[in-house]
């Protein structure tokens, strides 16, 4: 099995010393930064002039600084900027202002790995990604758990960047749910893989695709809905809680045996040849080359996508139904 670090494993000595801006307080952006404040850290955020995000930064205590600022005063910068726009940001206010022995963070590889940023061999340059949204890694940390993490040293220019990834895994709180070493490139690929081909395109798909075949079949909307969308985190929350066992325990015997000979039925070789052309296009650098293209030319297509979305029949039903849910708290 692969060495995974708990709380007991790590202390936070380097971290506390260290002054840290969070670059960006978005969806980990600000979970990152409440959390290593909590955990006795001395943070600040940094963000553009106008940003939509500088009024919450600052309504939850915060300072907030330029970017470029924020890199001449601190001694670690955390990107959190979203993925698309960290290579302008660091081409324009990052680059010029590094010093020696700095430490820059990443939550995820991609920009690293597909060679957008290149950062110069005089500073640290490690990555903890969270396997999970920015909201519950603030959320379960309140509650005194965490969302687990990978974790991957770049470039140890000091010779404390092993020690300082996993103190800042600690620091927001992965290494309650437990931290695992891995690379940027793994990290990357295996992200991609697993947003596009299971958690995000797959999962939505099989959903809609379900939904849609009972709705043509001449049952009800809203029972499909039911079915195919809604009870799905009635399941997940079995699965991450027991896997595959503890679910099928809760689950009948007669979904049980569905489960065993339909599943195969739906994910097939066919399905799973699909996985591996999806993943030759992320490894290949095919799928990185396309959605940095994209980001170029005005996100014509991302923006076509997400208005066809919003007129799908399960999302119009979905949206009825839950605005009656009133144990859905509204965010
Ligand atoms: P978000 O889009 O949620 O947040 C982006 C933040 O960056 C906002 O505060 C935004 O401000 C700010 N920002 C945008 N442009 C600039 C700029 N030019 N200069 C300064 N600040 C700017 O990003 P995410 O949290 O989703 O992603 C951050 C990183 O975390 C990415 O690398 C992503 O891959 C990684 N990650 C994300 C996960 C997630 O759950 N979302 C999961 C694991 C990793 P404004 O409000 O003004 O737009
Ligand atoms: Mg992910
Ligand atoms: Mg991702």
């Amino acid at each position: 099995m692969a060495k995974m670090y708990y709380d007991k494993d790590v202390d936070l000595n380097n971290l506390k010393n260290m002054k840290i801006a969070v670059a960006g307080y978005g969806s980990q952006g600000h979970a990152h930064a409440q959390n290593l404040r909590d955990s006795g850290c001395n943070v600040c955020i940094a963000l553009y002039e106008g940003s939509r995000s500088a009024e919450r930064a600052k309504n939850d205590g915060f300072e907030v600084k330029g970017v470029a600022q924020a890199v001449r005063d601190c001694d670690m910068l955390v990107m959190l900027l979203p993925d698309e726009k960290q290579k302008a940001v660091y081409d324009s206010e990052i680059e010029k202002n590094l010093k020696k022995g700095q430490t820059l963070v990443f939550a995820h590889g991609f920009n690293i790995h597909f060679g957008q940023i290149t950062p110069p061999e005089y500073i640290d340059v490690i990555m903890v990604a969270p396997k999970g949204p920015g909201h519950l890694v603030r959320d379960v940390f309140k509650e005194g758990s965490g969302v687990p993490a990978v974790f991957a040293v770049y470039n140890n220019y000091t010779k404390s960047a092993d020690k300082v990834v996993l103190e800042y895994a600690k620091g927001i709180g992965a290494t309650r749910a437990g931290i695992l070493e891995t690379t940027f490139k793994e990290e990357t690929e295996t992200d991609l893989f697993g947003e596009q081909a299971v958690l995000c395109g797959g999962v939505n798909a099989l959903m809609k695709a379900g939904f849609e075949t009972l709705v043509a079949a001449g049952y009800q909307k809203e029972v499909a809905y039911f079915e195919c969308l809604h009870e799905m985190k009635l399941v997940v929350d079995l699965l991450y809680s027991g896997g595959f066992e503890g679910m099928r325990y809760s689950i009948s015997d007669t979904a049980e045996y569905g489960d065993y000979v339909s599943g195969g039925r739906i994910i097939d070789e066919h399905v799973k040849q699909s996985m591996r052309d999806v993943l030759a296009d992320i490894q290949s650098g095919k799928f990185a080359k396309e959605w940095i293209a994209e980001n170029k030319n005005g996100r014509l297509n991302f923006n076509r996508y997400r208005e066809e979305a919003k007129n799908n029949e399960i999302t119009k039903v979905g949206k009825e139904l839950r605005s009656m849910m009133s144990f859905l708290n509204k965010k």
